[in-house]
């Protein structure tokens, strides 16, 4: 590349923000496989019993969309098309985006350059024969494209993926790259590069706050999160808004994993309301599918910032701030 350094020019006219786009998102795996489980011995009597759940309460939000007419962007497990082929396929035949989240779930940090090529691979090709739609789409589990794992973005495009979302612009304990753009940006790799679309932040004396959804989205007072919202779609540099919610988010007499004290506060405060939540939260916004915002991106990445996240601390390529 010929614009490897740090140098800063002034900024094109805001390429995103005339899109005023908020894409909505659902991470759609069993319960058991998230990351506050990672090393928890659960049944499979449990773990069955978490797939019939994830499945209904998928079904549940379908309804809700189709009754909004609201089409989503859904990052699935791969393993889920082939255990049931036929919910990835209805998510398809309602319009959303049928995007990877992996084969199983398995943090990119676990993987070699080999292994993750695979699970990628496979991943796309059993969501793409259940849901009859070609993948182009992904998001990492747990966020864990981070610096060391930036090799994954030269894996991504050569694979075909025309974006990527999975770089948090957060400081967080388990993910992020907090000096990365909050707003779509090109990430480079070693070799090539792929569209960002990175989860939603607040930026507030200087720090980003992830405002995307997850626990963020039960841990804030309702008002609090929905006007989040609203400063994050109308600050310039953000861009877009990336919002990202899971199924089991939505079912609230789900029994409960024996998690540690913190991790259970995280993952189940507020879950009686998410419903309710996600209702309003869809009142009166405008949405769209993070492919539609991807292609229209695509055409105008010449104008968008870049940056590589596998240097150091990161390095704004140009047309950043
Ligand atoms: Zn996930």
């Amino acid at each position: 590349m010929s614009q490897e350094t740090s140098t800063t020019i002034a900024s094109p006219a805001p390429v995103v923000s005339e899109v005023m786009a908020t894409v909505l998102s659902f991470d759609v795996e069993e319960h058991h496989r998230i990351e506050a489980a990672a090393g928890l011995e659960v049944a499979p009597s449990l773990r069955e019993d978490y797939r019939r759940r994830m499945a209904r309460t998928t079904r549940w939000i379908l309804d809700r969309l189709a009754a909004r007419e609201i089409h989503a962007t859904f990052f699935i497990v791969g393993q889920i098309a082939e255990d049931d082929p036929g919910l990835v396929r209805a998510i398809a035949d309602a319009g959303h985006e049928v995007a990877s989240h992996g084969w199983d779930h398995r943090r990119i940090l676990a993987m070699t350059r080999e292994t993750f090529r695979e699970d990628l691979r496979t991943s796309k090709d059993a969501l793409e024969q259940a849901g009859g739609v070609k993948v182009v789409g992904y998001r990492a589990p747990t966020f864990s494209l981070v610096r060391k794992t930036a090799w994954a973005l030269d894996i991504l495009a050569d694979l075909g993926f025309l974006y990527d979302s999975s770089i948090y612009p957060v400081r967080h304990d388990r993910y992020g790259i907090p000096e990365a753009p909050r707003g779509p940006f090109v990430a480079v790799g070693e070799s090539a590069e792929i569209l960002e679309i990175p989860p939603a932040t607040v930026r507030l004396g200087g720090v980003n706050f992830p405002v995307g959804g997850g626990g963020y989205f039960r841990l804030l007072p309702g008002p609090m999160f929905r006007s989040a919202l609203t400063l994050a779609r109308r600050d310039p540099k953000a861009g877009a808004t990336m919002l990202y919610f899971h199924p089991w988010e939505f079912d609230p007499d789900q029994p409960r994993l024996p998690l540690q004290r913190v991790s259970r506060f995280r993952t189940y405060v507020g879950i009686r309301q998410s419903r309710s939540r996600l209702e309003r939260l869809m009142t009166g916004r405008r949405f769209m599918r993070a492919v539609d915002l991807a292609t229209r991106l695509h055409d105008r990445r010449d104008e968008l910032p870049r940056f590589r996240p596998g240097h150091g601390p990161g390095t704004r390529l140009h047309c950043v701030d």
